[in-house]
């Protein structure tokens, strides 16, 4: 620089227009140039200081060592950077000593050797840096910035904090200046900032991003994501540290939630199937290295399906909590108890050493249920059967252990329910048990024992029917009548679904298009199962079964259930819409859930809601369920849907219902479902004028089921 700026004006510019302090020294050790900044350092005027003793400037007791230095200086003609001292003092006008850093060239001035002293203030830089015109740019991000930041001493002292940071603490910044993080961190992570510090200070790392607490001024606990860098004098002194963070306190718990919720069952909290099948993968992986053997007990109610007809799913799922509960009060911490599905439970053991001890497992958990449960003021028996299987290293995997458990299930429930069976490969045969059934079942199919019944439904107006439900019956050879909950499950888990599906549409379209060839003859209504509705071949099913019994498609009816309605509403949406295309309505089936999911319902486009039995014949809270069914039909009415009132087993009923606005009734009052061959005799007659009406022959078959269900 000593070539291109020779002149003593371009000197005077030069040094007028750097930051930092600066002068210039003759060889005499007299000062020919100073600037304004090095005037404010010192506190004296540019004119003291012109013409002055450099040693003016040098603290006294190294005024002397200084003299020889520069004349040595001079000598050497070469330049030294920043950094290649520390510990340089300023002496100031009223005495005190600032630290500074000093970078020195040499340079000639009109012919003369002259030095160029740039003068750093260290103290500036570490206090008010921040506060200098130089760094305007960044001071002015730095307030104005959304992300708390905050500048810290080599003792992690807070030397400047933004707005952002201050009301990320709930402090002033007169509170924080000065002070060290531990005022407002979280007692147990004092030791995260002192350990990330010391760090950065020995130069293991530049930057460093960890996860603390805080405490805010009222008391809440904060979580944040601290990035932390230091800055650095050459000679590897901390200067400062730059600390910027974000609340994440929110998120943190949402995310937990989020996790929480992806591996949990929403309604009973217990683990879920995903988090079941991680457990049972690492308890494999365990066994194999530690010995031992592990076993899942698979838990399934016993008639659970009558709690839910018989009281609803409101009650029903209560009895699922509660039962969860109990289970759980008897569990191993060791173990995972998960809800596999609907009343299906499964519970793991980890790490056991004799088969005695699974067996007690399974007694305790059996033991849990034996005391009746009390639910919105009933009292309830809720017993369960258990299938157990057994593993070590030699199993195979773990689909097959939990098929095993299944099995040995599906022998308990055959040997009379409530009892638990162990699995040995004995019950491969006797899986023909199961096999057996469903095999019954298929031939039922083609053989005339499997047939639909019809169950008026009525128009408030006229008393007549106007439309029927199709409903499944099976004649067993053995055990006679057997209703659809029973059978379907079973058929449920196989292809046959699909089959009887088919058959359910292709005989309730034939019946329907028997009873009448007009347009507006009564309608028959199909119900479905979540799978069958979901099932991509369902429209060409419907289409099959209209096609073949020529019957108008504006008289059949889909009943698709509320759950699975609830379950994936943009599915269910896109089968109702298919089928509408078809020119066939859907009705949403056993509507019970309460208002909320109502809303979300209506969006469907519907013909009929069919209210749940356990609305229409509620155990408690009559007058606010009666509230409920006259707000539902509101709504119905509103969207262009007519709402039918199934259960109804009394005039009283019926009455209410009325009441309520319910153009449309359904139930044992009227009659019960009954074969194709005795519709005739239910057509065109005013119906329910007595409770008396029930068909005798309907009644029998449905006896015949209940007895041989129990
Ligand atoms: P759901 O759709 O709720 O059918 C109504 C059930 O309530 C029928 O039982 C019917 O007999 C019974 N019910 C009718 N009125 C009254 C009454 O006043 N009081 C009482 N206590 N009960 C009444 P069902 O026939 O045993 O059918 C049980 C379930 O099986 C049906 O429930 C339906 O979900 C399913 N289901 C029946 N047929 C089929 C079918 O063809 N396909 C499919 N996927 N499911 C079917
Ligand atoms: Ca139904």
């Amino acid at each position: 620089m000593s070539e291109s700026v020779d002149s003593a004006d371009g000197w005077q510019l030069f040094l007028s227009s750097i930051p930092d302090g600066a002068l210039l020294v003759n060889a005499d050790g007299y000062i020919a140039m100073a600037n304004e900044a090095l005037a404010s350092y010192t506190g004296y005027g540019v004119s003291d200081l012109i013409g002055a003793s450099v040693e003016l400037l040098v603290p006294q007791k190294v005024a002397g060592d200084h003299v020889l230095a520069r004349e040595k200086f001079l000598e050497g003609a070469q330049s030294r950077p920043f950094g290649s001292h520390t510990h340089l003092a300023l002496a100031t006008r009223d005495g005190t000593l600032r630290e500074v850093d000093i970078a020195l060239s040499q340079i000639t001035l009109d012919g003369e050797p002259m030095s160029l002293a740039i003068v750093r203030d260290l103290d500036d830089l570490h206090r008010t840096s921040l506060h200098s015109d130089s760094d305007l740019r960044y001071r002015l991000a730095f307030d104005i910035s959304v992300a708390p930041i905050v500048f810290t001493d080599d003792h992690d002292r807070i030397l400047a904090a933004n707005d952002a940071f201050c009301d990320l603490l709930g402090r002033t910044r007169d509170e924080l200046l000065g002070q060290d993080s531990t005022l407002f961190t979280y007692p147990l992570d004092l030791g995260l900032t002192e350990a990330s510090l010391e760090r950065v200070r020995r130069r293991e790392v530049d930057a460093e991003h960890y996860v603390k607490r805080y405490v805010h001024r009222d008391g809440r606990v904060l979580v944040v994501e601290v990035a932390r860098r230091a800055a650095y004098d050459a000679s590897g002194h901390l200067l400062f540290n730059v600390i910027s963070e974000r609340d994440v306190t929110e998120e943190r718990s949402l995310t937990a939630q989020l996790a929480h919720q992806a591996l949990h069952d929403p309604l009973t909290g217990l683990a879920n199937r995903a988090l079941l099948e991680d457990r049972l993968a690492r308890a494999r992986a365990k066994i194999t290295r530690q010995g031992g053997f592990g076993a899942i007990l698979m838990v399934d109610l016993d008639d659970f399906k009558d709690v839910n007809d018989s009281h609803g799913h409101l009650i029903g799922d209560q009895v699922l909590i509660a039962v969860a509960r109990r289970l759980e009060e008897v569990a191993r911490t060791a173990d995972t108890l998960c809800r596999f599905g609907g009343d299906e439970f499964v519970y793991l053991v980890e790490g056991v050493h004799q088969a005695e001890q699974v067996r007690r497992i399974a007694e305790r958990l059996l033991g849990a249920l034996e005391r009746p449960f009390t639910i919105m003021g009933l009292s309830l028996q809720q017993h369960a059967s258990i299938g157990v299987a057994t593993w070590d290293i030699e199993s195979p995997d773990d689909l097959a252990i939990l098929e095993q458990a299944d099995l040995a299930l599906y022998e308990a429930k055959r040997l009379g329910r409530n009892r638990y069976v162990v699995f040995s490969p004995r019950l491969h045969q006797s899986h023909a048990g199961r096999g057996h059934d469903l095999q019954a079942l298929r031939d039922a199919l083609s053989d005339g024992s499997l047939s639909m019944h019809f169950q008026p439904i009525v128009s408030a107006a006229t008393t007549t029917a106007v439309g029927f439900e199709a409903l499944m019956r099976w004649r067993h050879h053995e055990r006679g009548w057997i209703s659809p909950s029973e059978f379907l499950s079973l058929a449920e888990s196989t292809d046959l679904i699909g089959d009887l599906g088919s058959f359910a549409l292709r005989e309730a379209t034939r019946a329907a298009a028997s009873w009448s060839s007009a347009p507006d003859g009564p309608y028959v209504t199909v119900n479905l199962s979540a799978r069958q509705l979901f099932d991509p071949e369902l429209a060409s099913r419907v289409r099959t079964a209209l096609v073949d019994s020529a019957l108008e498609p504006s008289r059949l009816v889909i009943e698709i259930p509320e759950r699975a309605a609830l379950e994936d509403a943009a599915r269910a949406s896109l089968v109702v819409d298919e089928l509408r295309l078809l020119g066939v309505g859907c009705a949403l089936d056993g509507f019970g859930d309460g208002l909320a999911s109502l809303a979300q319902l209506l969006h469907l486009d519907l013909r009929f809601v069919k209210i749940d039995r356990s609305l229409i014949r509620p155990p408690t809270g009559a007058s606010l369920r009666d509230a409920l069914v006259e707000v539902i039909v509101t709504l119905g009415h509103r969207a262009g849907i007519d709402v039918v009132a199934q259960g109804i087993e009394t005039s009283d009923d019926l009455a209410r219902l009325r009441a309520a606005g319910c153009a449309l009734s359904q139930g044992f009052l009227f009659s019960q479902a009954v074969p194709l061959s005795e519709v005739s005799t239910l057509m065109g007659m005013p119906l329910g004028v007595e409770d008396s009406k029930v068909n005798p022959s309907s009644m029998s078959a449905i006896q015949a089921s209940a007895t041989s269900a129990s």
